[in-house]
């Protein structure tokens, strides 16, 4: 579609998808090089909460695979719709136990996982013949009562825990840093997590996978170790 038979409603400011994934795209190259790090050493994961199905399949049309999305019932809608595209879906936000198995059923990832039960609960309604779902476990790295996830003292005997069930592949560890403008301070919760990432790994735990980084902190997520970030508004524009 050209910019000019663009049926986007011209009241609403929004990136253009694909120059939003350019620009994000070519941040994300320069903060690899800086880094001194491999070019395909980090992934994009595109979160598109709240986004119309319209405009992932545009985004896919420029390229992009992986997309994020936090809430079960908007992801199955859209997911129904784009059904005919060879997406990867991965799920990104709180887990109600009532919404574990459209998530064991319907996703190829999950980053948010950090109770055990849940991990259980989808291990068991992952369908046999699917593989299994990439996990990866959420910290509280900066220890916030605002936030989800395991604290670090109790991330060891989880991940070991997780590890363990049939139809889960435990990958890796997901954050989400208390905000800060400082580069300094992001790369300081950033690196913290790295080092709880290699401390499993250092445990035996096969981990391949640090998802951290967003639309306003990448660099500094990338310069410690991302594999993965999860960007939306630089892609998108802000959400409504
Ligand atoms: C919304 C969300 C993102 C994307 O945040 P942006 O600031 O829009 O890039 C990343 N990770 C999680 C877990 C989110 O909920």
């Amino acid at each position: 579609m050209s910019e000019g038979t663009s049926t986007h409603d011209p009241a609403q400011p929004e990136i253009h998808a694909c120059a939003g994934l350019r620009r994000v795209q070519a941040r994300l190259d320069e903060a690899l090089r800086q880094a001194g790090r491999a070019a395909d050493a980090a992934r994009l994961v595109a979160v598109s909460k709240t986004v119309a199905a319209e405009r992932m399949k545009e985004l896919h049309g420029c390229g992009q695979r992986a997309f994020g999305e936090s809430y079960v019932q908007e992801a199955l809608i859209k997911q129904a719709a784009l059904a005919d595209l060879p997406l990867e879906w991965h799920f990104i936000g709180p887990i109600q136990s009532n919404k574990t198995r459209a998530i064991a059923e319907s996703f190829d990832w999950v980053h948010s996982v950090f109770r055990l039960r849940t991990a259980e609960r989808l291990s068991a309604q992952r369908p046999a013949g699917r593989p299994p779902l990439n996990v990866c476990i959420q910290v509280n790295i900066d220890r916030e009562d605002s936030k989800s996830g395991a604290l670090p003292e109790e991330l060891a005997e989880l991940a070991h825990a997780v590890a363990a069930l049939p139809a889960l592949r435990l990958r890796g560890l997901m954050a989400i840093p208390r905000p800060s403008d400082d580069p300094a301070v992001q790369r300081d919760s950033f690196r913290r997590v790295r080092e709880l990432f290699e401390q499993l790994r250092g445990e035996g735990l096969p981990l391949d996978t640090l998802s951290m980084g967003m639309s306003d902190d990448l660099e500094a997520a990338v310069m410690e170790g991302a594999t993965l970030v999860r960007v939306g508004t630089a892609i998108f524009g802000a959400r409504s």
